[in-house]
């Protein structure tokens, strides 16, 4: 039976704050007040009830990694900046869409792909060693959690990490499209303002103009990370693969989401059918708020950092 979503006070006392988060990394994190020491120990007992946890993530988790969201109020990329992610259907119709996308993705890379885990990423990761932690499921394309050595982990929107060609469909390591780019522009130099999720960055259309974007090198075809743009739909048989996981799973875990995609909300309607139980971790309202017996306001790294996998 599904216990009601209990409204967490915010006079208990504090949990201590661990150092989990790097100085110079907060500046991503939405602000939030100190997480109770109640709700913790609601989501100690979360834990400790599930035999076969299968767990969400989203931006928030990446955010103590120094990556921005595009969501959070106030540090968020829709909050600090007008611009928007790319749209699948104008990366495919327009070479000059394209040829944007890939300057600031070029200048963006080296940092991007730098981002190491936080203690959450780490935290997961052992809840799989230990058996609690039947399978998981990220909507970010950051590589993070396979950079922890999670295994058992479906990358919902790709990952950054790939490029797959649209002509024949094969795969390749965007680290090696990088020294394709910097042999075919050896002069072409760009700053980068801001880095975006998607490891976008801001260029002026000048500087946009003269970087010469590479094909496949086997059919010509057009190069697009492997990653979900907005506009574009997740593979059904991904999708299927996700919801036998979460059949064979005892109890829901949302961390770091405010699950807005219908994407990674479809697997808590789903949860919900099946009258699952769910503890959502997270800055902020999520779409799913009312679906959860027990929802948390915290950093994830700080508030994972101090439940045990009982
Ligand atoms: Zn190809």
């Amino acid at each position: 039976m599904r216990l009601p979503w209990r409204v967490l006070t915010p006079h208990t006392a504090p949990v201590r704050r661990a150092s989990s988060v790097p100085a110079g990394m907060l500046g991503f994190v939405p602000a939030c007040s100190t997480t109770d020491a109640q709700s913790v120990e609601q989501l100690q007992d979360f834990v400790t009830r599930a035999r076969r946890l299968f767990a969400i993530t989203g931006a928030g988790l990446s955010t103590e990694s120094g990556i921005p969201d595009y969501r959070s109020e106030g540090v968020g990329l829709y909050a600090r900046t007008d611009r928007r992610p790319m749209q699948h259907a104008e990366f495919v119709r327009s070479a000059k869409s394209r040829q944007r996308y890939w300057a600031r993705n070029f200048v963006g890379w080296p940092q991007f792909s730098s981002h190491l885990p936080n203690s959450a990423h780490k935290v997961l990761q052992r809840w799989e060693d230990g058996g609690k932690l039947h399978w998981l499921v990220t909507q970010n394309v950051d590589a993070l959690h396979s950079k922890a050595g999670q295994k058992r982990l479906t990358e919902l929107h790709g990952c950054a990490h790939r490029v797959v060609c649209l002509g024949c469909g094969a795969i390749s390591a965007r680290e090696d499209l990088q020294r394709r780019f910097l042999s075919l522009n050896p002069d072409w130099t760009a700053q980068a303002a801001a880095v975006a999720p998607d490891g976008d960055v801001f260029l002026e259309d000048e500087q946009v103009l003269h970087f010469r974007v590479p094909s496949c090198e086997d059919c010509g075809g057009i190069l697009k990370p492997e990653v979900t743009f907005f506009g574009d739909t997740v593979n059904k048989a991904t999708v299927q693969f996700v919801h036998d996981r979460l059949a064979e799973s005892d109890a829901v875990l949302v961390v770091g989401s405010s699950l807005q995609v219908y994407s990674g909300y479809r697997f808590l309607l789903a949860a919900s059918d099946r009258r699952m139980p769910v503890a959502i971790l997270n800055i902020g309202a999520t779409r799913a708020d009312h679906l959860a017996e027990l929802k948390v306001s915290g950093r994830c790294g700080e508030v994972l950092s101090v439940i045990q996998p009982l």
